[in-house]
C-alpha cells in the first residue's frame, strides 16, 4: 500500500501508569482525557452485558505517543498517574 504522507513520530521516552486504586475514572473526573493533548488516554466499559448500557467505565493509557509534558500529572485530582523514564 501506499503511504499518503510521512509521518515523523518521536521514539517514545517514557511510559504512563494509572493507579486503579485511586483513579475515579471518567464519569466522576475525566480531567486525564480532556486535557493530554496527544490523546494518550482511552476509556473501555469494565462490565459488559449484551443489551444492557454500560455505566462502569475505566480509563487506560495508550502511552506509544505520549511526549511526557506532564499535564495528566497536574490534572490528576487523585495523584494517580505516574511517568516513569524508559530504560535503554
Ligand atoms: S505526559 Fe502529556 S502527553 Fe503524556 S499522557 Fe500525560 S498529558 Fe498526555
Ligand atoms: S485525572 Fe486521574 S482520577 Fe481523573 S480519570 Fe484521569 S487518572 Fe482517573
Amino acid at each position: 500500500m501506499e503511504r499518503l504522507r510521512e509521518l515523523d513520530i518521536p521514539e517514545r521516552t517514557v511510559t504512563v501508569q494509572i493507579d486503579k486504586t485511586k483513579c475515579v475514572g471518567p464519569f466522576e473526573c475525566g480531567e486525564c482525557l480532556k486535557n493530554c493533548p496527544a490523546a494518550v488516554f482511552i476509556t473501555y466499559p469494565k462490565n459488559r452485558v449484551r443489551g444492557e448500557i454500560c455505566n462502569d467505565w475505566g480509563i487506560v493509557a495508550d502511552d506509544v505517543f505520549c511526549w511526557g509534558c506532564g499535564v495528566c500529572i497536574k490534572v490528576c485530582p487523585k495523584n494517580a498517574i505516574t511517568i516513569s523514564e524508559l530504560r535503554k
